[in-house]
């Protein structure tokens, strides 16, 4: 199924239901099916042919929407890109993917004027019309009413999704319309939604998580979507109350920052049924640390990453008075996983190795980079990159990134682990551990710290708070206070740039 038939299909059965709410707009499935069914007709129009790849520049709006069905509608593919990215983020991914089209919102488009007339793609954006640029509401009043039938197979081309680059330049992962509602599905089942779910989008929807989890389930059983163009803690609480959110998925960092809100206790939070998190680990004391705060038992772990659609596994509400931190004991629906070692044989019990993952929603393949998938995708199995070990009980605990592990004088070291100590620490707010070269060793262990309070001597205080908590060799032996860590849009540290700093740049953040 054209993931845009969803729209079609809710459109038919439930014409007059709330589908999409964007501020004060309050719009139905017919309404939207409509704007598509213009939308889609005008783009076809201006010469947006199947297989074109049209970028989205778009916050989480209602045109967002429109946009994502009318091109998927033609047979196009979407290429959706984070909001908060610069212009020359965007030339990278407009070039990489060889765009014909590129929808940009009123709110952002200045961003991108720069780019009109030097790259070759037709311009479109939202609100008035400007010089280079086709207004979004003119192709939508002058499109035809007639749906556009483009015959799909489930195995054609819908999308690619640019990784966020926290491990170095974005990738374009290619995924099918099979990829896309093999997780859809699987999260509706796993999450338990259906046509009265209400579900809050403030996660950008340019991401796997949200995008195909989240807004591609809500789409397959009809809920209702709530959108919300940025996060903040208090618009979270506002949301959820008014519209009794029944579903929200955000980053860590989003729950951190919304537990230690202080009026947090005030809000009836009462209809959220699935708290989920993911993206990013978050350590058994967080995660007791949020339950605490949101006083709820709901809270659900997702793991997975972009070029599985994102499928993984997921640690059930259940467990989490028990397991906390954990990634859970299985993989989701229509997921296979193992802990591998490098020859691809799975490890014992309590052994370290890389986890992979199979399924059908794993990506076809990087878009031009047959190398990176051939590296990634190995016999059916999916290359995760993340190592992990099971417990006695087959829970799964991430220990970090392949990337990021130091070796330091030829011995392994997990700078998450290290991070987690320092983090239960009264006075430190955040903290990332980096491999730094160093002559004799390799590399040796760094600790950027974000502190509450200043420390007399910050080495001694962390260092003396470390001993006994972990093994000596792991204690980082440089240490540099900073105010603000670099994260990407999904709450992720970006490692590689912090490396890279100079000391007048961190002490300029
Ligand atoms: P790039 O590949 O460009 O560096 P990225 O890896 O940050 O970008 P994503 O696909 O957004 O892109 O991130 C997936 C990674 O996030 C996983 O491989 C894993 O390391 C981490 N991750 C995802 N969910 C969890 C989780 N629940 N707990 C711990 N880590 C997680």
């Amino acid at each position: 199924m054209n993931i845009s038939e969803l729209l079609a299909r809710n459109a038919r059965k439930f014409p007059e239901k709330k589908a999409f709410i964007d501020g004060e707009a309050a719009l139905s499935y017919r309404e939207v099916d409509q704007a598509v069914n213009r939308l889609a007709s005008s783009l076809g129009h201006l010469g947006i042919q199947r297989g074109d790849k049209v970028v989205l520049y778009m916050p989480n709006t209602k045109e967002l929407v429109f946009a994502y069905f009318a091109v998927l509608r033609l047979g196009a593919i979407v290429v959706p890109v984070n909001a908060r990215l610069v212009a020359e983020e965007v030339r990278y991914i407009i070039e990489h993917c060889e765009a014909r089209a590129v929808i940009a919102h009123d709110w952002i488009y200045k961003e991108l004027d720069p780019l009109v007339g030097q790259v070759d793609v037709f311009w479109i954006k939202t609100g008035n019309a400007q010089e280079g640029w086709v207004p979004l509401s003119e192709l939508i009043l002058s499109g035809a009413a007639d749906p556009i039938v483009c015959p799909l197979k489930e195995d054609d081309e819908a999308a690619i999704l640019y990784t966020s680059g926290t491990t170095g330049r974005p990738k374009g992962v290619l995924f099918t319309y099979r990829n896309i509602l093999t997780v859809a599905i699987m999260m509706a089942i796993e999450t338990k939604m259906d046509k009265e779910s209400r579900i809050l989008h403030m996660m950008p929807l340019s991401h796997s998580a949200p995008l195909h989890l989240f807004f591609i389930g809500g789409m397959y059983v009809g809920a209702t979507h709530v959108l919300s163009p940025s996060f903040s803690p208090e618009s979270l609480l506002n949301l959820v109350e008014k519209y009794k959110i029944t579903h929200f998925f955000g980053a860590p960092v989003a729950y951190l920052l919304t537990a230690k809100h202080p009026r947090l206790h005030e809000y009836d939070l009462s209809s959220v049924n699935y708290w989920t998190y993911g993206g990013a680990p978050l350590s058994r004391n967080e995660v007791q640390f949020i339950a605490k705060q949101f006083r709820t038992d709901r809270l659900m772990c997702l793991y997975g990453l972009t070029e599985a659609g994102p499928n993984g596994t997921y640690l059930a509400t259940e467990d989490h008075t028990t397991k906390a931190g954990s990634i859970g004991k299985q993989a989701a629906l229509n997921c296979e996983i193992k802990i591998v070692d490098e020859h691809g044989n799975e490890v014992p019990v309590g052994e370290v190795g890389e986890i992979v993952l199979s399924g059908e929603g794993t990506m076809k393949g990087y878009y031009k980079d047959e190398e990176k998938t051939a590296e990634t995708l190995k016999n059916g199995w999916l290359y995760t990159g993340d190592i992990a070990r099971r417990d006695e009980d087959g829970y799964i605990w991430i220990v970090d990134r392949k990337k990021d592990i130091i070796i330091s004088g030829g011995v392994n070291v997990y700078p998450k682990e290290i991070e987690d100590v320092l983090r239960t620490h009264p006075y430190i707010a955040d903290v990332a551990v980096v491999g730094v070269p160093h002559p004799e060793w390799g590399e040796t262990v760094k600790a950027f710290v974000v502190t509450t309070k200043p420390f007399n001597n910050l080495d001694d205080e962390c260092k003396r708070f470390l001993m006994g908590k972990i093994a000596d060799y792991k204690i980082p032996r440089l240490y540099q206070e900073i105010r603000e860590l670099p994260r990407n849009a999904t709450g992720k540290v970006l490692k590689q740039a912090l490396r890279g700093m100079d000391d007048e740049t961190i002490a300029r953040r």
